[in-house]
């Protein structure tokens, strides 16, 4: 059957004039890109444009969907355990610090704090795991498998967008914008609900609890770090108004940069926070979201490091910590995926459930002079093998990796001693999908990929003492993102102009 279904212009025009207005009023919104709205057009910064989102939610087979969601569990119990193994992250960092100066401020600013003692040995994990499904290109009639794509551990955003994007896919299902020719596919049963913005507040708000008591009675609340402008605001507005509403929790945002104007630390390093609006009402600040600071644009001068060394040091819990952050880099996902590797056991002792982990890896490798190296280095220096592979940096949030034929070019203007920054990944090939995506108002149809998020939220206490086992205090699975882009794009950040949101509409087979 044809998918998604033809519309009669009447019937576009009734989706879509239903879409673009629920967008609105339930903020599955963006603010304009710059491109979109001069800014001159909007000096006082009051207007907002509907997101990215397909029109119809895309097929996706439900085992694999419900794979993603199960072992969501083991990958918090996987990062967890990495994030708290000191020891085995400063021997993956080590081959970094030479050749990637953003790596290396991390790892110094971890140093930094570790000489004057952590005194927070709380973390929270605010996870998304990222994969596609990828059919065997060598089987006759493969069953669709997941694959990784990436792990984030820090930002890992659209929690909120997405629980609207569902929610409008249902509400459209629900008002028959979509013609009965496609009932047997877009019902209710086959709509999944994502419940990530209110499953990611109640993590923030867990912290938030397990922090304990002000010791100086002043009142208690959660900082959002943030970048400042932010067109995705309101997706991180999703998540402050459920803290809140549903927690009962307070929280402020505060630009990355302005850190150092509006926190203090006490003697006993409680991070204080001044509101600008109120200062005679300062709040203590019992946990940290990062949603800036993962990417070197975020820190222009040497005192945003200052300012991110301040933070670590606080007693606040933070989401994530510098170990957390780190064990997000690129070359952590590798050295567990190159074939062969021994690591996964050392994290996951349980056999079962590491082979669940495994069976999502796909291959990546090292570009450096171990034997794997060597091999991924004549695999990318030859333009017919390197059409099957990414390159990719120790980076994240979009637009810094280098597809296929565009790998040997690159690598020839890059002096070897730099190649081990990056990683090699074999390409994930999804099967061909149709949809419509609706971005500033224009309407592009045609083949997409999609890209399954599935967010995690574990609190866990690191370990003191010979063994430093530490322990894991909560876990869930927070429920998933559906990102879907063109297939003419190799990228699919959303933010970065690249992809929508979109919905699963689950189909068996
Ligand atoms: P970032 O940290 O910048 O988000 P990703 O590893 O997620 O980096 O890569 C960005 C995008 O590139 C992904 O969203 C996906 O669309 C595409 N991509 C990355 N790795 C692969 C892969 N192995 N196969 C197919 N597409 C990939
Ligand atoms: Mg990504």
């Amino acid at each position: 059957m044809e998918y998604p279904p033809e519309l009669s212009k009447e019937e576009e025009k009734y989706l879509l004039d239903n879409l673009k207005d629920w967008s609105i009023a339930h903020g599955l919104a963006v603010r304009p890109a710059p491109t979109f709205i001069q800014p001159s057009q909007d000096p006082s910064g009051v207007l907002a444009s509907t997101a990215p989102v397909t029109l119809f939610p895309s097929l996706f087979p439900r085992s694999c969907f419900e794979e993603g969601l199960a072992i969501q569990n083991a990958y918090n119990e996987l990062y967890s355990a990495i994030a708290r193994d000191e020891k085995w992250l400063q021997s993956i960092v080590e081959e970094l610090v030479d050749i990637d100066d953003f790596v290396a401020k991390l790892w110094q600013t971890h140093l930094a704090v570790k000489k004057e003692g952590y005194v927070q040995d709380l973390s929270l994990g605010l996870f998304r795991s990222d994969y596609m499904v990828h059919k065997d290109p060598s089987q006759s009639n493969p069953a669709p498998g997941l694959k990784q794509v990436e792990f984030n551990t820090i930002a890992s955003s659209f929690g909120g967008l997405s629980s609207q994007v569902s929610a409008l896919h249902k509400y459209l299902l629900n008002i028959d914008a979509y013609p009965s020719s496609s009932s047997s596919l877009i019902k209710a049963e086959a709509l999944r609900q994502s419940k990530s913005a209110s499953s990611l507040a109640k993590g923030l708000a867990v912290a938030h609890r397990a922090y304990g008591a002000s010791k100086t009675s002043r009142p208690l609340c959660v900082l959002f770090v943030v970048q400042d402008p932010e067109r995705n605001v309101f997706d991180q507005r999703h998540l402050e108004y459920a803290l809140l509403e549903e927690n009962g929790v307070r929280s402020f945002r505060l630009p990355f940069g302005e850190t150092l104007f509006h926190t203090t630390l006490d003697a006993d390093r409680t991070l204080v926070y001044t509101p600008p609006n109120s200062p005679s009402t300062p709040y203590e600040v019992t946990t940290v979201y990062f949603r800036a600071g993962y990417s070197p644009e975020d820190y222009p001068k040497e005192q945003d490091w200052t300012a991110r060394l301040h933070l670590e040091k606080s007693r606040a819990i933070k989401c994530p910590s510098i170990l957390t952050h780190l064990a997000g880099c690129k070359k952590v996902q590798q050295v567990l995926a190159t074939p062969h590797s021994p690591h996964l056991k050392r994290f996951l002792p349980d056999a079962e459930v590491a082979a669940q982990v495994l069976a999502t890896f796909a291959p990546i490798y090292p570009l450096d002079s171990s034997e794997a190296g060597k091999e991924a280095r004549s695999l990318a220096a030859d333009p017919a093998s390197a059409s099957r592979y990414v390159l990719k940096p120790q980076r994240e949030g979009g637009g810094n990796n280098i597809y296929r034929k565009a790998i040997p070019p690159f690598l020839e203007k890059l002096p070897e001693t730099h190649w081990p920054a990056y990683i090699l990944m074999e390409m994930i090939e999804p099967p061909p999908l149709k949809n419509a995506i609706l971005r500033n108002g224009e309407l592009q149809r045609g083949g997409v990929i999609c890209e399954l998020g599935v967010y995690g939220v574990c609190l866990w206490r690191d370990g003191s003492g010979a063994e430093k086992k530490g322990e894991i205090l909560e876990s869930w699975e927070a429920g998933y993102l559906l990102r879907t882009k063109g297939d003419q794009s190799e990228e699919g950040g959303v933010a970065a102009g690249f992809g929508a949101v979109d919905s699963c509409c689950l189909v068996d087979g």
